[in-house]
Formats: C-alpha cells, sequence, structure tokens
C-alpha cells in the first residue's frame, strides 16, 4: 500500500472567500465571529476536498500567514505588541498590517501605534511572510492553543490528520535578529519549546507531524548544518512520528545531513530534485518513510502520470509501505479549483490541473501503483491524451518563433555605440535640464477608468466608448503634467489594468483564468497569466496610445513597456522548456514594440523590469546562470534602437549590492529606483561600483499618502549629489503612481518639480 498525503491546501478559497472575509473584518463591516467561521468553513472544506488522502495537513490554514502563525505558537511576538487587550486574533492582525493610534476602535489608545511586521519573499515563490524578529532578550513560550483546536476540528470530522509546521532551523534562518545578534544562539531555548509542541500534540493522540524545513535546499553554512543535526537529536525523543519536509529544490550538498537526521520519515521534492532521488535511496536508512513530492505543487500543468509511473515502479518496488506520494510543495502556490473556469480557452483547460486536479492526480498515481495500471486505465488513458495533444498543439508550437530564437546572435543584444557617445547624441536631440523630471509610468486608476473597463468587459461599453473614455483619461494626465512643467511625460497608462496581464492579453501565447488566484500575501492575491505556447506579437501594442500622448504636448512622451524578465517571473511558465528560453521569445516580441515605438516618433522608452530581482535563484551559485540570460533577454529587448532613442529601464526595489554588475550591463541609458525610505544610501553599490550611465534616484515613497516637502526632496538629491555625478541625476517618484488619488499626486509632483528647479538655480 502506498500512503498518499498533502503538505499543505491553498487556504484563500476557491472564490477567493477568506480575501473578502478578511477585508469586510478589516473595514468594519463584518464581525470577528463572522469572520473566524468563515475560516472554519474553508478548513472544513478543504479537509473534504482532500478526504481521499491518507492524510491531510492541518494547522496549514493561516488567516493570514503561516510563518506569523508559527511566531505566536512560539510566543515569539515584537515587544511592541505585547501589552494588547482584546482578542488574540486582533493581535495578530496588529502585527500583520500594524495599527495606527488613530484608528477607530476601542483599543486605539492603549494598542495603537503599531507598526507592522517586516514582509519578504517566502523561498523562490511569489508568497510573503511576515519575518520574525529576534534579539538576545527573545523568550519562547508555547502557545498551542490555534494547532489544538484545529486537530480537534478535523477529528471531529473524521479526517486522519496530520500537523503542519515550520522547523526550528528554518523559522531561525528566515528571521531576522534585530540588534544584530547571533539567531542560533536563540536555538537551545527554541527547542524547548518545540519539545513541548510535540509532547502537547502527542497527548492529543497525534501520530505524525510535518516538519518543515525548506531551508535545506539552500547553502548552509557549517554552523547551521550543524543546527539540523542539534535540534532534531532533540525532537528525536518526542513520541511522535516526525515527516521532515523539504522542498522547492535540491538538496545538493545538504543531501546526506537530511537522510541521516533521526526522524521517521522525509519528504523530497521529487519535481526540482528529480536526480537526487534514485542515489538517495542508497543513503536512506532502512526504517525510514521515503515521502515524494511527484506531483508540481508550482505549476498548473497536469502531470504526465505514465512518465511518473515509469519512474516510480521500480522505487516503488524496492520502498514498499515506506513510499509516501504527495505534491512536491504545499499547494499554496497553485490555484485551487479548474473545474470553476467558465471562459478558459477549452483546449488549454484540457492540459491543466489545479490544486484539486492535482490531487485526483496523487490518487490515481497511488493507485496505479498498489493495484495496477489497469485499475486506473481511464484515468490513465485521458491523462495521456491531454499530454500528447499539448506537446503536438499548433498552439504551443510556432515554428517561426522557434526560428526565430536560434537566429539570435551577440550582436541583437549591441547598442550601435556606448554609453558616453550615446548620451551625447540624446542631450542634443532632447534638450532636457540638468536634473530632469519625470514619473514611472503610470497615474491614478481612477473610479472612472475601472468603471469603463468594467463596462467595457461587461459588453455594455462600446470599443469606441471605451477608448474614448481612455483617451480622455490620457488626456488629463498630459494636461497636469504640462501644467506640473515636468520634463519628460508619461501617457499614465489608463488603459493597463496591469503591467504583465495588459501585454499577456496581447500576445500570442498566453491565456487568463478568472479564478486562478494565488495568495500573495494576507489577503492579497495575485492572478498570474499562464505562458502556455511559443510567444509572438500579431500587432503592436502600445504605439497607438503613445503617439496619441505624444500628439498633445511638445515635450518628450516617454513609451511604457514591460520587459521580458518581469512577464516571466510574474506568470505561470511553461515546463516542456527552460524560462530561459520562455524569456528570449517575450525579448524578442517586445523587442517589435520597442522598434516600432522608435519609428512612431518616440525618443525615449521606459521597459520596467520590476521583477528582476526576483527571478534569483534561491542557491547564490546559479545566479550568475540566470543573470547571464536574464540580462541578455532585457538587452535583446531594448538595444535594438538607434543611439539617439535614450532606453529607461525601472526598477522597485532596493537591494542593488549584490547584483549590481548585472545592472549595469543592462546598460540602460536611464535607470529609475525605489531609494526614498533608505535615504539614498543604497545608491552607495552604485557609486561603488562606478555605474557609468545616468540614475533616476526615487525621492519620494508612493506607497504612503505623505506629500514630500520641496527642501526634504532637494536634501534627498543633495544626498544622492555626493554619489552619483548631479549630470547624470534624474528626478522622480519611487514607482509608478496608480494607486494614489490626483489630489495627492499633484502636490507631491509640484514640490518635485520645485525641488529640480531649485537644484538647477544652485548649480
Ligand atoms: N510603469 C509601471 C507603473 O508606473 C511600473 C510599476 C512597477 O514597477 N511596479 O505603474
Ligand atoms: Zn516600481
Amino acid at each position: 500500500m502506498i500512503t498518499t498525503h498533502s503538505l499543505g491546501f491553498p487556504r484563500i478559497g476557491a472564490k477567493r472567500e477568506l480575501k473578502f472575509a478578511l477585508e469586510a473584518y478589516w473595514k468594519g463591516q463584518s464581525s470577528l465571529d463572522t469572520l473566524k467561521q468563515v475560516g472554519a468553513d474553508l478548513r472544513q472544506q478543504h479537509w473534504q476536498l482532500q478526504s481521499a488522502l491518507d492524510w491531510v495537513p492541518v494547522g496549514d490554514f493561516a488567516f493570514y500567514d503561516q510563518v506569523l502563525d508559527m511566531s505566536f505558537t512560539l510566543g515569539n511576538l515584537p515587544a511592541r505588541v505585547h501589552d494588547f487587550h482584546g482578542d488574540p486574533l486582533d493581535n495578530y492582525f496588529r502585527v500583520a498590517r500594524g495599527r495606527s493610534a488613530a484608528s477607530a476602535d476601542d483599543h486605539a489608545q492603549c494598542c495603537g501605534g503599531v507598526a507592522a511586521g517586516e514582509m519578504t519573499k517566502w523561498f523562490d515563490t511569489n508568497y510573503h511572510y511576515i519575518v520574525p524578529e529576534f534579539t538576545a532578550e527573545t523568550r519562547f513560550t508555547l502557545d498551542a492553543s490555534r494547532l489544538l483546536a484545529q486537530w480537534a476540528e478535523a477529528k471531529a470530522l473524521g479526517v486522519q490528520a496530520k500537523p503542519v509546521i515550520i522547523g526550528p532551523v528554518t523559522y531561525l534562518a528566515i528571521g531576522k535578529a534585530k540588534d544584530a545578534s547571533d539567531k542560533l544562539a536563540l536555538l537551545p531555548q527554541l527547542l524547548q519549546v518545540y519539545s513541548e509542541l510535540l509532547e502537547a500534540l502527542a497527548a492529543q493522540g497525534v501520530e505524525w507531524v510535518q516538519i518543515d524545513e525548506p531551508i535545506l535546499v539552500t547553502e548552509l553554512e557549517a554552523t547551521w548544518q550543524h543546527a539540523f543535526n542539534l535540534a532534531y537529536q532533540q525532537l528525536k525523543s518526542s513520541r511522535v512520528k516526525i515527516l521532515l519536509a523539504t522542498y522547492f529544490g535540491p538538496l545538493v550538498d545538504n543531501q546526506y545531513l537530511a537522510a541521516n537526521l533521526p526522524v521517521a520519515g522525509w519528504h523530497v521534492d521529487a519535481i526540482n530534485a528529480r536526480h537526487e532521488i534514485v542515489p538517495l535511496l542508497a543513503m536512506l536508512p532502512a526504517h525510514k518513510v521515503l515521502s515524494l513530492g511527484v506531483i508540481n505543487g508550482r505549476n498548473i500543468w497536469k502531470t504526465d502520470l505514465n512518465a511518473t509511473l515509469d519512474w516510480l515502479a521500480p522505487i516503488a518496488e524496492r520502498l514498499r509501505d515506506r513510499l509516501w506520494l504527495a505534491p512536491s510543495c504545499s499547494l499554496l502556490h497553485v490555484p485551487v479549483d479548474l473545474e470553476s473556469e467558465q471562459t478558459l480557452d477549452g483546449e488549454v483547460k484540457s492540459w491543466l490541473a489545479f490544486a484539486k486536479q492535482k490531487l485526483d492526480e496523487l490518487q490515481t498515481l497511488a493507485v496505479a501503483l498498489s493495484q495496477g495500471r489497469e485499475a486506473v486505465k481511464d484515468q490513465l488513458a485521458s491523462n495521456q491524451a491531454a499530454i500528447t495533444a499539448r506537446r503536438h498543439s499548433p498552439r504551443v508550437n510556432n515554428p517561426a518563433v522557434k526560428t526565430a530564437l536560434e537566429k539570435i546572435t551577440p550582436q541583437l543584444g549591441e547598442r550601435q555605440h556606448g554609453y558616453a557617445a550615446r548620451a551625447a547624441k540624446q542631450a542634443a536631440l532632447l534638450q532636457l535640464p540638468k536634473y530632469p523630471t519625470t514619473t514611472i509610468g503610470s497615474f491614478p486608476q481612477t473610479a472612472e477608468i475601472r468603471q469603463a473597463r468594467s463596462q467595457f468587459k461587461a459588453g455594455t461599453l462600446s470599443i469606441d466608448g471605451y477608448q474614448a473614455a481612455m483617451k480622455a483619461e490620457i488626456t488629463r494626465s498630459v494636461r497636469e503634467q504640462e501644467s506640473l512643467d515636468l520634463d519628460v511625460l508619461v501617457h499614465g497608462e489608463a488603459e493597463r489594468n496591469d503591467m504583465v496581464e495588459y501585454f499577456g492579453e496581447q500576445l500570442e501565447g498566453y491565456a487568463f483564468s478568472q479564478f486562478g488566484w494565488v495568495q500573495s500575501y494576507g489577503s492579497r492575491c495575485v492572478k498570474p497569466p499562464i505562458l502556455f505556447g511559443d510567444i509572438s506579437r500579431p500587432k503592436a501594442m502600445t504605439v497607438a496610445w503613445i503617439q496619441y500622448a505624444q500628439s498633445l504636448t511638445s515635450k518628450p512622451m516617454k513609451g511604457m513597456l514591460t520587459g521580458p524578465v518581469t512577464i516571466l517571473n510574474w506568470s505561470f511558465v511553461r515546463d516542456d522548456q527552460t524560462r530561459a528560453v520562455s524569456c528570449y521569445q517575450l525579448a524578442l516580441a517586445i523587442r517589435e514594440e520597442v522598434l516600432d515605438l522608435e519609428k512612431a516618433g518616440i525618443h525615449i522608452i521606459q521597459i520596467d523590469e520590476a521583477a528582476l530581482r526576483e527571478g534569483l535563484p534561491l542557491r547564490k551559485s546559479e545566479w550568475k546562470q540566470y543573470l547571464q540570460w536574464a540580462v541578455e533577454a532585457f538587452r535583446i529587448t531594448a538595444n535594438g534602437v538607434a543611439d539617439e532613442t535614450q532606453i529607461h529601464t525601472h526598477m522597485c526595489y532596493s537591494e542593488f549590492n549584490d547584483i549590481i554588475a548585472a545592472i549595469a550591463d543592462m546598460d540602460a541609458d536611464v535607470i529609475t529606483i525605489e531609494t526614498s525610505r533608505s535615504d539614498m544610501e543604497l545608491l552607495d553599490a552604485f557609486d561603488d561600483f562606478n555605474y557609468p550611465n545616468e540614475i533616476g534616484p526615487g525621492v519620494y515613497d508612493i506607497h504612503s499618502p505623505n506629500i514630500p516637502t520641496e527642501q526634504h526632496i532637494v536634501q534627498l538629491m543633495q544626498k544622492a549629489a555626493e554619489r552619483v555625478p548631479a549630470e547624470r541625476l534624474w528626478v522622480n517618484p519611487d514607482c509608478g503612481l496608480k494607486t494614489r488619488q490626483w489630489s495627492e499626486v499633484i502636490p507631491a509632483l509640484r514640490n518635485m518639480v520645485a525641488a529640480a528647479k531649485a537644484l538647477r538655480a544652485n548649480a
């Protein structure tokens, strides 16, 4: 018999029920009890959906974030929230989201004024967790109430449940020492609380506990490897059986360590670490359960079940009862149910599997292995038909695109001349003042814009009506920018719902789901477009809008595009070719758009690469290769233009130290970045590197409604000028303004332009 289980299930709900319940509660439109009930209902539904499994996960549900849940379980709350009065769930939201002293509730005075916890990416996914905070004074105390309550719920439902927790070493590793103390010094104390937790679970009759240690797939220093031995030596005396879970990549040099930790079972990602599995069978102690993650928990494609069975059969033969099967990681990273999709292209839909379908696949594999393929021959036949159809579909394979890719030469990524020569020609053509002012692209997405778009999508507004509405918005943006006296204008992106979806909708090879939501953080979800086929651009995507905007002004209008790396990193991508190949295809398509904009008389073109950094592999040793193709893809996109055409790029994050060489290699004439909150210190990375091209360090934080003063902007730019020669500085906000109101944007930009003028006057 093969045991099946899952590591976690998406908790947001097939129709984002949790999101809506959370937001209603936060707005004061519903009660805490209502919210808790929605949570309980979702847990119940999700256990029922998974009830065919031998073990369903418990504790994977979180109202905001599973890492924050773990911090509460361990009693590790930042000191600033210790003195809370009221429901613990409110305190939990206080850590997650912060709470202002001015909020309109009973505890505004005593419990307000709390900053939100820092958020960061969960490994290489697009999920963001609340970073645990540590200091030398941190003391852990167990609060098992959440886990025990959910365990009791699952038992009452009659499912066989397996609590899921984050392991002690990963928990420490992904947290932050606020006082720069040694986090590992906290390990003995932390292990004490983990032992108590396992004991509390054992006392309830828990048999297996899944302990997630994904940090094992990253490069670990010896002290951290040693911490693993310490930790699991101590936890081995507990009365529960531990299933150690590793996922998101191969183990590489941590293989031997992981295989020999004293635990009852080990889950390995057999998608990303496939090549490691057979060799590690020999390493595995003879009593240990091996759980293989054979269904990809990170993408939305059907599994090739026959191929998987061919690979699995000899392993199953060898391990027998010791083999467990599961998705590669928690299904948190995929949407819930493909069946909800009504409008998705039928052919593409037949190639896909969301969380629920992935569990069906798992079941089919388990039955085939224990009873023979005959027992599931219909399922296998229809799966095979879908796999074969996708492989041979002309929608997936476009020979012209493949040929174009083969023809890529290094010259395609080369500008005519180096930066210095280009800069001189651009200066002569553009005649910009010193400290030129610009914005990052979007202006407020007003209620009118959103309304027009939803009416257009619903068919109640004609295409002409919609275009007229968008043109009116563009006109408004241009007028506002002219009266603000900005130097380089933008059209404002009124017609764009989203910077990736907008392009995906116009490219061949992309499909869109209706309900393919994946949690990004808290109640926030993203609906990544599905890149399924070879990418081509049937016609120009942005030229008409930009040309229209340019026709309204004599100032230079900046064309606005999303770059290939960002489009790739924010999509569900193909599993039948490398990310690099998909990225080059996108690059060739966007390159055509760049050239069309240039032909249409646009002299400045911005290519956003907001997600370039996000694509960095988990292991530093793989960064170089990623950056090599990512930068090359950008260069192919951007560099077909004449010297006179000025290429801008934009990146909204604040860590450049370790990728500065790659950023310089991109060779954009101008890069705009987020810097205002770092007080320009992040420019040190550019300074130290002698970054050669122009830089627009953001001078105000667009996430905040605060209006920056002229004086503050002048000071920031003076700091910038200490690091980058003034001749190469631009003045702009940190990022796009689409989430702001016009009433905030106008005074902020007015001060920004005034600051630039003051700087010029003093120069
Ligand atoms: N051009 C985009 C905008 O202004 C850039 C957004 C981003 O980098 N996230 O909205
Ligand atoms: Zn940005």
